[in-house]
């Protein structure tokens, strides 16, 4: 299968230990550069290095993460794991973590250290105040103090690629079972909007196949609050 060129730069980032080069790629699809993306790449650098694999998003790796904060993106662009492509499992433990296994059963987890994590405001008092006042409390802010607190976040990513991985996380080599590749499941249509539906997601009633909205039925969505049950 030819690679993409996005992906051989990601490697060639990896190769060269490039951690800024893929904090900088991981913002652009982050969308802004923060802490906790910083963290995400520092670990998926880590655990890709340690591991000694290249992705090609045919499930060579996968990502377990444990949170769906900024810290999974860092993860994603690094390690190439996506929800797309299958590599990437989301458990819902709300922890900045991420273990990292290859399909011959080697692992690393990483976690963010509590004492690393817990310090994090007191060694950048600016940014944090900020943090909590615009976007943990939702005070109406001036335009300038988001572009402020945007740019203190950015400079405070960088900052932090020079903490050593040790320092940052708690690092446990292990094995693993790894998943079997991600099942290929037949599609069938909704009688009621026409749509395709995946058929383990079908709904089946006595007149017919339904897709889940239009059966009514709960449903599980992973939002900003963690996976939560819908109706
Ligand atoms: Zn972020
Ligand atoms: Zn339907």
């Amino acid at each position: 299968m030819p690679k993409n060129t996005f992906r051989l730069q990601v490697e060639e980032m990896i190769e060269k230990q490039d951690a800024l080069g893929l904090l900088k790629k991981a913002g652009e699809m982050h969308g802004h550069l923060c802490n906790y993306l910083a963290y995400g790449v520092m670990a998926g650098l880590y655990g890709i290095r340690k591991l000694g694999v290249n992705n090609t998003g045919m499930e060579e790796i996968i990502a377990v993460v444990e949170t769906n904060n900024c810290f999974a993106d860092g993860v994603q662009m690094v390690t190439g794991c996506t929800l797309g492509n299958n590599a990437l499992i989301y458990r819902d433990y709300g922890k900045t973590g991420v273990t990292l296994s290859t399909r011959d059963g080697r692992a690393v987890r990483l976690v963010l250290k509590p004492e690393f994590d817990d310090t994090r405001e007191k060694e950048y008092p600016e940014a944090y105040a900020l943090f909590n006042r615009l976007v943990a409390r939702r005070e109406q802010g001036a335009p300038e103090d988001y572009g402020k607190m945007m740019r203190l976040f950015a400079e405070m990513s960088v900052a932090e690629l020079g903490v050593p991985a040790e320092k940052m996380f708690v690092i446990s080599e292990k094995t693993a079972a790894l998943p079997a590749y991600a099942p290929i499941f037949e599609t069938v249509k909704c009688q009621s909007c026409g749509e395709n539906v995946m058929k383990t997601r079908s709904v089946k009633k006595d007149d017919g196949v339904y897709c889940i909205p239009c059966a009514q039925e709960e449903y599980y969505e992973l939002n900003g609050g963690g996976i939560v049950r819908r109706s």
